[in-house]
């Protein structure tokens, strides 16, 4: 392949924003990426911004659905128990601490699948 601008010249690499191919002459290295030479310099850095907020927030977001399920796991793991060991002696109110320690269970279920879409 060569040069979009320089047909003569071979390409060295392409250009993020419009695929063109670039010679050395043409290429400009913005963040680490090729981009044309005084044409999209600006496009690709606006598009390395992008890529690089999107992959930061999906990471963030992941790891506070598992955080949030781990809690709740524990905790539902804790009423349930207590409930459980608790029902002799306390009869109806047992019950109510193994509902609530069950439905943390299903919440840290869904926020550990919910977690998994985001990786
Ligand atoms: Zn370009
Ligand atoms: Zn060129």
């Amino acid at each position: 392949m060569n040069c979009f601008y320089h047909p003569t010249v071979s390409a060295i690499g392409l250009c993020k924003y419009c695929q063109r191919g670039l010679c050395a002459e043409c290429a400009a290295v913005v963040d680490d990426v090729l981009a044309c030479k005084h044409r999209h310099e600006d496009e690709v850095h606006q598009l390395e911004q992008l890529t690089a907020r999107n992959l930061f927030q999906s990471k963030r977001v992941g790891s506070a659905y598992t955080r949030n399920a781990i809690f709740y796991g524990l905790v539902g793991v804790l009423f349930t128990g207590f409930g459980a060991v608790q029902y002799r002696f306390l009869g109806l109110q047992a019950v109510f601490f193994i509902m609530i320690g069950l439905f943390l269970l299903y919440a840290a279920s869904a926020n550990y699948f919910e977690g998994r879409k985001h990786k």
